[in-house]
């Protein structure tokens, strides 16, 4: 049946969201004959979703509480296009009640659950509550009302330690800690409520017994208004960094058949006990070393529900082969749901890697600027079936400070596990990015690691495995050549085209072959690596890289702590502004390559073979490289504001004392002092709004002459 004839009709959707899941909701709802609104931030007037919408509206400035969070401005968009329903897409307003109360009065649909199972899901002491009496499995633990001191470490020592303390208010990991022993129990609870407090105005706590390795499993979920409910299998989400999902498979690796239908049957009956409509994700706790047993034997702990399309769902429709957005549409129009439990088969694996503008290497800092590439360049037969890429963002596009910085989802399906996985190398290869850093290098060293390929799965994966996963950056010969090309044509352009000899720095001098001399470093300032480079006689010394640098043959010398590792012949060709052919020892390569300012030199960012690598070339010829000795400066890294000064102005401190907290986009980021010295002054002050390269304090470094105790 037709949306536009079923019971309730649905011609035209707004979508109230950003990013690639307004682009992916667009793409379904048009399949469908459905009429597209965007809504969008002057931030993003020019976004992709706003390109590929039917129409959009404007809906105000760049903060997202004066656009994609101001329901009355979201109504209104509503209205004046005159679309029948709002599809909210996940985060923003997808799971506020106020929100879907405000859809009902404005006689508009909301793509998701009535407001009344958003608000039971909201609390998590209440919905644990509801959650027993539906019969769904529950982590052992304490959720009554009364909240005493005495009582609350009475009921943590029954349930044992360790112990988990939340928030019943709770979201986002706030007011939650683990308490290891009774000893800590009060500082911990004090801390928890103070948290609570302050970030949802109640205090009222929770506890739990603490898993140690779990692992994450959450089932999808669909009911429609008729009173069907059905699972559409699960998905392990258990590689979280901070709780945030970095990888998503589908099925659960290792899951017994009779554990996958006992946990979506507990998951069905968790949607229907709150009168659930339409796609929902009920999260479990998967106890993967079994060490709590339940009174009824499961290993498996009802944890929360999400009440709306999750971020990860495209695992579920490749392994399921329905478009869930599909399904959205259709309960929302009042039809029912397009298939029966007994219908619905499971094929293959799926996995999606989340790609982030940030970088790893830095403690995951939020990166933004110019896209300068982003495609996936294979063949189209892999694009339509096996490979999925779901992106918000175009070669071109600009990535802001404003909002998450999730680029894209990379999703891969193969028949079984180890073909999906092969997949996923293989297009994280492939991905043809330049112009923002962003995680593909951590992405390739999970989904690579053995014991990721071998599915030993646990919440904490990543800081278990920390040490492979940012293993200190190493450059082989190969790279430190390449940087040492990029470096050389950088100076090349960069040099006037004057015939007067002495004006030139690319290492050109009278009746010899040019030679220069590079040096470089790893980007956490260990090693130091030499490159000389000498043109090859050959050539003649009138050519050279900057008149053609297709003809340009040159002797590199690669040098390590001062002995000689590799002698190499290269030759370089510019093929536009970022990308170079590269030909090592008869070798070519197709490079892609930028420069970015760093604190110590230039960051040479380089891409071959969808490898990427980074390299400190410290520049001669740039006096702002050379270290400072005696006093340093600490600048912002990104746009964002001041949440914390941890130190008095004045005061002395140690090296990697935690200084300032500067927040955006959600995250935190800490400055620590560089080493020991003190804080002559600080800049600004807590709620300054700071842009990235801004000075936030004044620092003296201790210097040579301060004696320490001995
Ligand atoms: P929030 O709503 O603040 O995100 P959740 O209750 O969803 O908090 O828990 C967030 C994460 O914390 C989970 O994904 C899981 O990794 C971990 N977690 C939650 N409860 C437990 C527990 N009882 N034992 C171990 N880890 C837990």
């Amino acid at each position: 049946m037709s949306l536009a004839t079923a019971p309730r009709p649905l011609r035209a959707v707004l979508i109230a969201n950003r990013g690639e899941i307004a682009c992916r909701v667009i793409r379904t709802a048009r399949r469908l004959g459905l009429r597209t609104i965007a809504v969008y931030s002057d931030a993003d007037a020019r976004a992709r979703h706003v390109r590929e919408a039917d129409e959009a509206i404007r809906l105000g400035p760049a903060a997202a509480g004066e656009s994609y969070l101001a329901i009355d401005k979201v109504i209104a968009a509503a209205q004046r296009s005159g679309a029948d329903a709002i599809h909210p897409g996940y985060g923003f307003l997808s799971e506020n009640a106020e929100f879907v109360a405000a859809c009902d009065t404005a006689g508009l649909v909301f793509i998701g659950p009535p407001a009344s199972a958003i608000a039971a899901m909201g609390d998590k002491a209440a919905a644990k509550a509801r959650m027993a009496s539906a019969g769904v499995p529950l982590v052992p633990g304490y959720h009554g009302e009364a909240q005493d001191d005495a009582l609350l470490r009475e009921e943590a020592g029954k349930i044992g330690y360790p112990v988990l303390l939340k928030a019943s208010a709770g979201g986002g990991g706030k007011g939650m800690r683990v308490v290891e022993s009774e000893r800590e129990f009060q500082a911990a609870l004090d801390g928890c409520r103070r948290e609570s407090r302050a970030a949802f105005g109640d205090e009222r706590m929770l506890i739990e017994k603490y898993l140690t390795q779990p692992r994450h499993v959450e089932v999808q979920v669909f009911c429609d208004s008729q009173g069907n409910g059905v699972y559409l299998f699960e998905r392990d989400c258990s590689v979280q960094r901070r709780h945030q999902k970095v990888l998503e498979e589908a099925p659960a690796p290792h899951l017994p058949e009779a554990l996958r239908r006992e946990m979506g049957e507990a998951a069905v009956r968790a949607a229907q006990e709150i009168g659930y409509v339409g796609a929902g994700t009920v999260e479990f706790l998967l106890d993967a070393a079994a060490e709590t047993t339940q009174e009824n034997g499961s290993p498996f702990y009802f944890m929360e529900m999400n009440t709306r399309l999750q971020v990860e769902h495209p695992v579920t429709e490749m392994i399921s082969g329905e478009d869930l957005v599909e399904w959205q549409l259709r309960v929302a129009a009042g039809l029912a749901l397009p298939k029966a439990q007994s219908e619905l088969k499971l094929t293959g694996h799926a996995i999606e890697a989340r790609l982030y503008a940030e970088d790893p290497d830095n403690d995951f800092l939020p990166a933004t600027g110019k896209l300068l590439r982003f495609a996936l360049p294979l063949e189209s037969a892999d694009l339509h079936g096996r490979i999925r890429l779901d992106s918000g963002v175009e070669a071109g596009d600009t990535v802001t400070m404003h909002y998450d910085p999730m680029l894209a989802k990379l999703i891969v399906h193969g028949e079984d596990r180890g073909q999906a996985l092969a997949e996923m190398a293989r297009a994280l290869a492939a991905l043809d990015i330049s112009g923002v850093t962003t995680n593909r290098r951590f992405l390739q060293r999970l989904v690579t690691h053995p014991d990721f390929i071998a599915a030993e799965l646990n919440t904490r994966f990543i800081e278990h495995h920390h040490d492979d996963l940012f293993a200190a950056p190493h450059a082989t010969d190969a790279d430190i050549a390449r940087a040492a090309l990029v470096a050389m044509e950088h100076l090349a352009n960069g040099t006037p085209r004057t015939d007067d000899p002495w004006q030139r720095s690319d290492g050109w001098r009278l009746n010899a072959p040019r030679r220069l001399r590079l040096v470089f470093q790893e980007t956490d300032g260990s090693g130091t690596y030499e490159v000389i480079a000498t043109q090859a006689l050959t050539q003649g010394p009138a050519q050279g890289l900057t008149q053609e640098p297709a003809q340009a043959t040159w002797q590199l010398q690669v040098q390590r702590e001062g002995e000689v590792t590799s002698r190499l012949a290269v030759q370089c060709q510019r093929l536009d502004n970022d990308t170079l052919a590269l030909t090592l020892n008869g070798h070519r390569q197709r490079l892609f390559a930028r420069l970015d300012p760093a604190s110590e030199g230039d960051a040479i960012v380089l891409t071959a073979a969808g490898q990427e690598s980074r390299l400190i070339w410290r520049r001669a010829d740039r006096a702002d490289h050379l270290p400072q000795e005696t006093e340093a400066k600490l600048t912002a890294p990104m746009h964002g504001t001041v949440v914390a000064l941890l130190v008095e102005p004045g005061q002395t401190v140690e090296k990697g004392t935690p200084l300032v907290v500067v927040e955006a986009m959600k995250m935190e980021h800490t400055l620590s002092a560089p080493a020991d010295g003190a804080v002559e002054a600080f800049h600004v002050a807590v709620g300054d709004a700071v842009a990235q390269g801004d000075e936030l304090l004044a620092f003296t470094n201790a210097g040579a002459d301060t004696k320490g105790d001995s």
